[in-house]
């Protein structure tokens, strides 16, 4: 075995990872920090595609996102945690030091802290995945600068489509937003800022079953279908932003630790300890209720406390 045998290895650098970053280096266990690229190439997880955050606290007047999370790094980078900005493509836990591979390189670690997030859902259309880039987008935060004065559509009726959609109402001629149900799923001030902004419309009990135009490269128009009626319809625009939720980044350790039927990693009720010892899940990665930052943040230090107990614990029983 070549590689150098870690004490605390993380995996993703959202609110989770890094703050379990900066617990586990004050705690004097150089951590390392993977920190992927999953969400939209850039490392940091969902808040780096996030426009303001209101409810963190400490915040009182409200953060951007990505300077949040650049506060977080500065934060586990002054106790010296290294980082290393690669997806991790491999993990193997079924011996000790537990194997992690990135872009080719092998790296050993007595304690393993996964915090890889989630990912943003798709429709799973043909077109919509042709498009992508194209005229359909994700993240109205990267990509809607692109699209000022045009007239764009949101799927979804959560939170994040509602977000999505009043920011794009800042830059764009208009907003639709397209949703499956008559009711919003999104908090009652979501729904009442977005109802009440004179650019944004709603269009109900509607799916989007294509997008066009592929031939053209871009995006001028989605066929809708009604799903009270069944009638399908053409309505033209310029982009397509999906907001329809997440799935956990959990793909790679598929087989390897206990998932839910979403592919949630699973954790002991009240700890974030995986099936095998030593390993943590932490952040969105194990949680598909609360998905909060301050959740996951939390959840991040109970990760890097545990590994650090751990460590302690085979320390005290090899001595
Ligand atoms: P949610 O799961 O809350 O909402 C997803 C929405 O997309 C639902 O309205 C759902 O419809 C719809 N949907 C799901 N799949 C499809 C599909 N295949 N086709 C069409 N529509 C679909 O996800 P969000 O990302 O909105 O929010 C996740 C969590 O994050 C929530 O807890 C939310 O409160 C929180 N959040 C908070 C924010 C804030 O406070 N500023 C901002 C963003 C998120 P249906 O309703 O019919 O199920």
């Amino acid at each position: 075995m070549s590689a150098e045998v870690e004490k605390v290895l993380i995996i993703g650098s959202g609110p989770a990872g890094l703050t379990a970053a900066v617990y586990a280096a004050r705690a004097n266990l150089n951590p390392l920090c993977i920190e992927g690229l999953v969400v939209g190439g850039i490392p940091g997880g969902q808040l780096m595609i996030t426009t303001e955050v209101e409810n963190y606290p400490g915040f009182p007047e409200g953060i951007k996102g990505p300077e949040m999370m650049q506060k977080f790094r500065d934060q586990a980078e002054r106790f010296k945690t290294r980082f290393v900005t690669q997806d991790v493509d491999r993990v193997d836990f079924s011996s000790k030091p537990f194997g992690v591979w990135a872009d080719g390189k092998e790296y050993r670690a007595q304690t393993v802290i996964i915090s890889t997030g989630a990912s943003a859902k798709w429709l799973g259309l043909e077109n919509e995945q042709k498009l992508q880039n194209k005229g359909v987008s994700a993240c109205a935060t990267c990509d809607g600068f692109f699209f000022r004065n045009q007239d764009v559509c949101v799927v979804g009726g959560g939170d994040t489509a509602m977000e999505e959609a009043l920011y794009l109402a800042g830059l764009c001629k208009s907003v639709t937003v397209i949703h499956r149900r008559d009711t919003l799923r999104a908090s009652q001030i979501m729904q009442a800022r977005a109802k009440a902004h004179e650019k944004i419309s709603f269009i109900w009990d509607t799916e989007v079953v294509d997008v066009l135009d592929v031939e053209a490269g871009t995006v001028n128009g989605l066929k809708l279908r009604n799903l009270k009626t069944g009638e399908e319809t053409l309505h033209p625009t310029e982009g397509l932003f999906v907001a329809i939720g997440h799935v956990p980044n959990s793909q790679v350790f598929k087989g390897i630790l206990d998932q839910d039927e979403l592919g949630y990693l699973v954790t002991k009720p009240g700890t974030v300890e995986t099936n095998i010892p030593g390993v943590y899940a932490c952040g969105d990665v194990q949680d598909k209720l609360w998905r909060q930052a301050v959740t996951a943040a939390g959840t991040g230090c109970m990760a890097a406390m545990s590994a650090e107990r751990w460590i302690a614990e085979e320390e005290f029983k090899g001595a």
